[in-house]
This record gives structure tokens, sequence and C-alpha cells, in this order.
């Protein structure tokens, strides 16, 4: 039977690393879902919709195509067979992204695809209502936190090496909003799980979190 680990976490709480480096010493295919809402979002301001205009959004969901290929070990989203891993990340996508992810019908739609795309296989997906709503029966469930400060000077270095410009206090800003909106969402809100375990990554490092959490997931395995 599959091996599903569901980490969960607020933006910048070092989710996407983790995963990426936990998935690949263990085995896991890594699934960032954060990726799926952001290629929706991306398809919207494509056609030029904003987020009044959320029937629009609903209908592209059936004319959209999501694919995530492995090229060269790097896991690459494609929107309608165009490549737009880089262009997901973009200020403009942040902007809009966490409304966007909480439309009931983006959200049920993307929940069936995550479900589709970890189908057969030995998962780590990464997201925020991962071990709540889409895998409530995850084998492991992880929620990892840091504080909002923390998490902005993260996403910054990020930015910085990705060439993308960004002020401190923007990111800050960006991140308060985003906790704010996944935390008070209608919709499978951005909430711990009730038997997830809790990591501060606040004060660890990279190779710190890692570590532990591939201990818990080894655990967990050698029991099953
Ligand atoms: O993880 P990332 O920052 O790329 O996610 C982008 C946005 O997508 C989040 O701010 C959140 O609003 C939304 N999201 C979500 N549920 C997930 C993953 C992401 O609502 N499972």
């Amino acid at each position: 039977m599959a091996f599903i680990v569901a980490i969960d976490g607020p933006a910048g709480s070092g989710k996407g690393t983790i995963t990426k480096l936990v998935g690949e010493k263990l085995g896991l295919v890594n699934i960032d879902t954060g990726a799926t809402y952001r290629c929706v979002t991306l398809a919207a301001l494509q056609k030029g919709y904003t987020l009044e205009q959320e029937e629009k959004i609903v209908e592209l969901l059936n004319e959209i195509q999501i694919e995530l290929k492995k090229e060269n070990g790097k896991e690459k989203f494609y929107l309608n067979h165009i490549d737009v891993t880089d262009e997901i990340r973009t200020p403009k996508v942040n902007a809009m992204v966490s409304q966007v992810s909480h439309i009931p019908q983006v959200r049920d739609n993307m929940a069936n695809f995550q479900r589709k795309m970890a189908e057969g296989k030995d998962v780590i997906m990464e997201g925020r209502d991962i071990g709540t709503n889409v895998f409530p029966n995850a084998d492991v469930k992880i929620y990892l936190d840091a504080t909002p400060e923390e998490r902005a000077k993260r996403r910054i270095l990020q930015n910085q090496e990705k060439g993308i410009e960004s002020t401190y206090e923007e990111i800050l800003e960006n991140i308060k909003f985003r906790d704010h909106n996944d935390k008070t969402s209608s919709v499978a809100p951005l909430k711990q799980a009730e038997d997830a375990i809790y990591v501060d990554s606040s004060h660890l490092t990279i190779e710190e979190v890692t570590d532990k959490i591939i201990k818990i997931i080894q655990e967990r395995r050698e029991k099953k």
C-alpha cells in the first residue's frame, strides 16, 4: 500500500526545501500542492481575470491542463504544456493565489487532482490542508511552523537567488496577509491536524529539521 507523508504549514515555514530533501533521501515522490493553486492563478492572470470574476476562474478549471514532470532531478510544473515553474512564483501570482485557492470549486478540483497525482505512489506532499483534508488518513502528518519574521527573511533570500526583486517589508506584509487568509478561510483553513506532529523550525537549521522529520517518518515506516 502506498505510503503518504503530509507536510502542512504556513508560507515560508521551510516546507518546500524540507520536503524536497526528505523526499530525495527517502525515495518519496515530492508533490508541492501550492504550485497547483499557483498554476490556476497564473491561468486566470493570463486571461486577465480579476478576483471578482470567480465564475470565470471556476470555468477555467475545465480548460487548463496542469502537469508535474521530473526533469534532471528537478520538479517542473507545466500549464497547458508550457513550463511555468518560475512564473508561478512571481509577486503577481503571490498577491492573488491565496484568494484563488479559497474558491470552494477550485479547492475541490485541486484536492481531487492532488489525490490523483499521488495514486499508487509513496509520496511526501506539502501544503496547507493535506493532513486535514486531502489525506486525512496520511501515514505521517507534520505541521511545520516558524515566526512570520523568520519566514520573511527566508523568502527574501530565496527571491534573491532567483533574481526576483522584493523588500523585507513587502514580503512580511504578504506573509501576514496570506497567513490570515489561510487560517480564517471557511473552506479547508490552515490548521494543525489533531494527530500531526508540530515542528517549529524558527531556530533550527535546514539539516536539523530534515533529520528530525526523517526520523519520524522512518519510525512510522518500520511499523507499517
Ligand atoms: O505553498 P505556497 O506558498 O506555494 O502556496 C500558495 C498558496 O496556495 C498559499 O498561500 C495558500 O493560500 C494556497 N494553498 C492552499 N492549500 C494548499 C497549498 C497552498 O490553500 N494545500
